[in-house]
């Protein structure tokens, strides 16, 4: 039979989706970082999504099989093999717009998030962003509503610094002290703690897994990536379905499994991997990728 005249043989191929399913289960957990959700006009940090932008966001989740959670429920999940189709979801800051507007949506399309609050400046504002524009943030109130609608309430340290920069004592109080505050508003000590402006050091990383935390968030945390040094993705404003689709195509490509991916076993962190952990090293993308590099304030968090 002439080679052209043969019947094609047609493979079963699994959906794409699937694939990325079975190479999510080895890559490191996929955690994607938010802020505020509000009118995004004046935003030079980039760190607001409308609520229409994040019910679209939401809704694609949705649409590709995955339930946002927070971070200290995806954990558990990936420690008992379930948690392949979960998507941490968090918010930076707690300010005061996450309930008003973020967790109704959530509720509304199905997920949860973990929402890194303030404790020392409950009902305050942003200040620590000189460019503004103001935005007010959580009170004690408002964290233990959060909290009653099935959110996970994390530290962002007691008044957003930069704890790299700073003496001893004032990072214990941040890291101890955050902790115990949010001890006394929920009833309940948080998991989770998140790195202002996502800067670690291996002393800041050992002092968050020192004083009780189970997960620490940062954003590309280089050589000290592991549970107390998450790597997170930035979404904002201009993350479409398709540029969803290519950051979570990125990550399933890009990100190795966690060095530490549950439990402590690996601490403390070892001193000399401190430099350049600010780096961008597993999670920049090539040159020439169709997910355009992040701007600054991305790669750092805020
Ligand atoms: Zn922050």
């Amino acid at each position: 039979m002439p080679a052209d005249t043969a019947p094609v043989r047609v493979l079963r191929r699994p959906a794409a989706r699937d694939t990325l399913s079975r190479r999510g289960g080895r890559t490191a957990p996929w955690v994607l970082m938010y802020h505020s959700v509000g009118a995004c006009a004046d935003d030079p940090y980039l760190v607001t999504v409308s609520p229409d932008r994040l019910e679209r966001q939401l809704t694609w989740l949705n649409r590709r099989g995955l339930t946002g959670v927070g971070v200290a429920e995806l954990l558990r999940a990936r420690a008992d093999g379930r948690g392949n189709r979960l998507v941490g979801l968090t918010f930076d800051d707690g300010y005061a717009d996450f309930v008003e507007h973020a967790v109704p949506l959530l509720l509304r399309y199905g997920h949860s998030a973990t929402v890194f609050v303030l404790p020392g400046r409950l009902g305050g504002d942003n200040e620590w962003d000189e460019l503004g524009p103001r935005k007010t943030l959580l009170t004690e109130e408002g964290i233990r509503a959060a909290a009653a609608a099935g959110m996970e309430i994390g530290s962002h340290g007691l008044v957003h610094q930069d704890l790299t920069q700073t003496a001893d004592g004032v990072l214990a109080g941040e890291v101890r002290g955050s902790r115990d505050r949010l001890q006394e508003i929920t009833g309940k000590a948080p998991a989770g703690f998140c790195y202002p402006y996502g800067k670690v050091d291996a002393r800041v990383v050992n002092a968050v897994a020192a004083a009780g935390y189970g997960y620490g968030c940062a954003v590309a945390a280089g050589p000290l990536t592991g549970t107390h040094a998450l790597p997170r993705a930035y979404v904002g404003e201009r993350d479409t379905d398709a540029r969803l689709d290519l950051k979570r195509l990125r990550h399933l490509l890009r990100r190795r499994p966690l060095p530490f991916d549950s439990g402590h076993a690996a601490l403390p962190y070892a001193r000399e991997a401190a430099p350049g952990a600010g780096g961008r090293a597993p999670g920049r993308p090539a040159a020439g990728s169709p997910v355009p590099p992040e701007p600054r304030s991305e790669q750092d968090g805020r």
